[in-house]
């Protein structure tokens, strides 16, 4: 099977890229289809931040955690909850992706058309825009309350044992990152049996997109379940469509 990772997050009934800031070509592009066109195998397409999150999961911090949330700092920003072992996908395979939540009233304009949306602050697009614009040390300042709260935001809504600081943003940036997680705020995080850090760095670094992608080719092939733009009952590959009724049976 091929598996493939893009930006998300993707349109609902496309399977193409809504994120502007990072593939503005791509707008409308059916890859899923293109892709099934193309080659002769399963193809499966993930967002991003999930394949980064399955890749986690299998290579790096995942063999001791079952739950964690993985926020991928790429072009944007976005991220993927696992919860007991698996990438929490939602209907259209977006869960979690959390780079456009608006955290900062009448904020930045985001592409999306809302104002303050987390991505316009926190991704590799907004630290390079804003370091040139007023200086690195600036910005780390323009950001730690924004960071901060996004970090508790996520501990609220998933419960993860810890969030992984991932993506393709440079191990030293997310290092600098994770040196503003020293003191944070209260949530439900903030417990007395807790072991690991509340914010932690990922363990696979880059390669975490790629090794996630190919694994998810892998693990649908052999296990299959309905992926984004794919249903167990309607896939037009035979193999799929036999390994779906053997695992329903
Ligand atoms: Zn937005």
């Amino acid at each position: 099977g091929v598996g493939m990772a893009m930006p998300g997050p993707f349109d609902i009934e496309s399977m193409s890229c809504v994120g502007p800031t990072t593939m503005e070509q791509w707008r409308g592009v059916d890859v899923l289809a293109r892709l099934k066109a193309a080659v002769p195998f399963p193809v499966f397409v993930e967002v991003d931040s999930a394949a980064a999150a399955h890749g986690e999961r299998l290579y790096g911090i995942g063999d001791t955690l079952k739950d964690f949330y993985y926020l991928y700092l790429g072009v944007g920003l976005g991220g993927s909850a696992i919860h007991d072992g698996q990438v929490i996908r939602g209907a259209w395979g977006n869960a979690g992706e959390i780079g456009h939540i608006p955290l900062v009233p009448d904020g930045a304009l985001c592409p999306c058309g809302n104002r303050g949306c987390l991505e316009r602050y926190l991704s590799l697009e907004a630290y390079e825009r804003r370091r040139a614009e007023i200086g690195e040390a600036a910005w780390f300042h323009e950001i730690t309350p924004i960071f901060r709260n996004a970090i508790v935001t996520i501990e609220n809504l998933f419960d993860p044992s810890a969030i992984v600081l991932g993506g393709l943003a440079p191990r030293s940036l997310r290092q600098r990152l994770l040196d503003l997680t020293a003191d944070l705020p209260g949530s439900l995080a903030l417990r007395a049996d807790r072991e690991l850090p509340r914010v932690v760095l990922s363990k696979v670094d880059s390669d975490a997109v790629i090794r996630g992608a190919a694994s998810l080719a892998v693990s649908q092939v052999f296990t299959p379940r309905p992926a984004a733009g794919e249903t167990a009952g309607d896939t037009d590959d035979p193999f799929l469509r036999r390994s779906n009724k053997e695992s329903i049976a």
